[in-house]
């Protein structure tokens, strides 16, 4: 068999490394005769592991003793209910910036729960070109309960580098597609929450880090499996955790800390974008009209100029071994999701294979 890159938004490529060692492991872990999934999440094996996890992802992301980690269940759409339940208080409102179709989503979904101010800040151009408003522009409002946005939009490619300054007011984000690929400043933060599928581990475990301060002050209605308050008062375990999904994340934590962290990712994650951005640039038969600065790193949709070929591309693509090319349906066009466990490898892969195909069709 070919060696495949798989190039999807999610569930996404797991690097090999950690895949080898939990296959290894699988019926047998840490001599206990047992698989990590047939433990009970509270025997003193597990709990160890479960911590050291936690611990590794602090250190990876530098994230100080006054945020909790939570290790959750529901994806990244149980959050978009978990947020405006735990942190939107009746009388008070939440302004939710959209700039594609997760952060119109959450914003969709937290209309149930409470008051919501819509900040609508793309920006399509005469040019064709898709823009957003600057983020120190951002019409915010000063007693907003909190400001939600995603600065990874999976499928529309566009990234937000700057990081707002919402003067105070809790700044909310959904970084289910780009947390650990780039360093950030967690400080700068109230809740960061992650769908584990896209750049940590398998589906079903969801990453919140919230500061202590935001707790405590939930709706009444607030399922107590979604509540920030109990989850930390239980370390993650008022229910049975995802115990699997727990464990391999603490695989990729442990694979990323090897690697130098996310320092280290992050330019790798840059080289490859660089790589494949350049080859949609320097052609006419491909284009992103994402513009530069707001171009994803991690999510890169870009279309072939005469559709009537998608077909062929993609499954000559598949041939090759490089698979989920296909892009979003409400957006069309092809996909590249390369998120940390991608290797350069397989964008150098993807790319030769598009310059051939470029020549094959001319
Ligand atoms: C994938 C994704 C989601 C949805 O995650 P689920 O785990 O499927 O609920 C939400 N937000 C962003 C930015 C995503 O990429």
């Amino acid at each position: 068999m070919t060696e495949v890159f798989n190039f999807c938004a999610g569930p996404a490529m797991l690097p090999k490394a950690v895949m080898t060692k939990a296959q290894n492991e699988f019926i047998n872990w840490n001599d206990t005769g047992s698989s990590v999934m047939e433990l009970s999440h509270r025997s003193s094996i597990y709990m160890a592991m479960a911590a050291e996890a936690e611990a590794d992802l602090r250190d990876l992301m530098a994230i100080p003793d006054n945020y909790k980690v939570l290790f959750c269940h529901g994806g990244g759409r149980g959050q978009f209910s978990a947020v405006p339940l735990n942190l939107l208080p009746q009388g008070k409102s939440a302004d939710y910036i959209v700039n594609g179709s997760w952060s119109k989503a959450a914003a969709a979904e937290a209309k149930n729960f409470g008051d919501i101010n819509v900040i609508n800040i793309r920006e399509e151009r005469s040019d064709g070109a898709t823009s957003l408003t600057a983020v120190n522009q951002w019409p915010l409002n000063n007693d907003a309960a909190y400001v939600h946005y995603c600065p990874n939009e999976t499928v529309d490619g566009i990234e937000i580098n700057d990081i707002p300054d919402t003067h105070g007011v809790p700044l909310v984000a959904d970084m289910s597609s780009t947390i650990l690929s780039h360093e950030i400043d967690v400080t700068k933060f109230g809740l960061i929450y992650a769908g584990a599928q896209k750049n940590i581990g398998p589906s079903g475990l969801t990453l919140v880090i919230v500061h202590e301060d935001l707790l405590g002050h939930a709706q009444l209605a607030t399922p107590c499996i979604m509540n920030y308050q109990t989850s930390a008062n239980n370390d993650s375990m008022y229910n049975t955790p995802p115990t699997y999904s727990w464990y391999l994340a603490g695989l990729v934590f442990k694979w990323l800390k090897e690697l130098g962290g996310v320092k280290a990712i992050a330019k790798i994650n840059k080289e490859k974008a660089d790589l494949l951005y350049q080859t949609i640039d320097s052609s006419n038969f491909y284009t992103n009209n994402i513009e530069q600065q707001y171009r994803s790193k991690m999510n890169i949709p870009f279309w072939l100029t005469d559709e009537s070929l998608n077909e062929k591309f993609l499954i000559q693509a598949e041939q090759q071994g490089l698979t989920a090319l296909k892009g979003h349906r409400i957006v069309g066009g092809m996909r590249a999701s390369i998120y940390n466990a991608m290797p350069i490898e397989g964008v150098q892969a993807l790319v030769d294979f598009m310059k051939k195909f470029e020549k094959g069709a001319r």
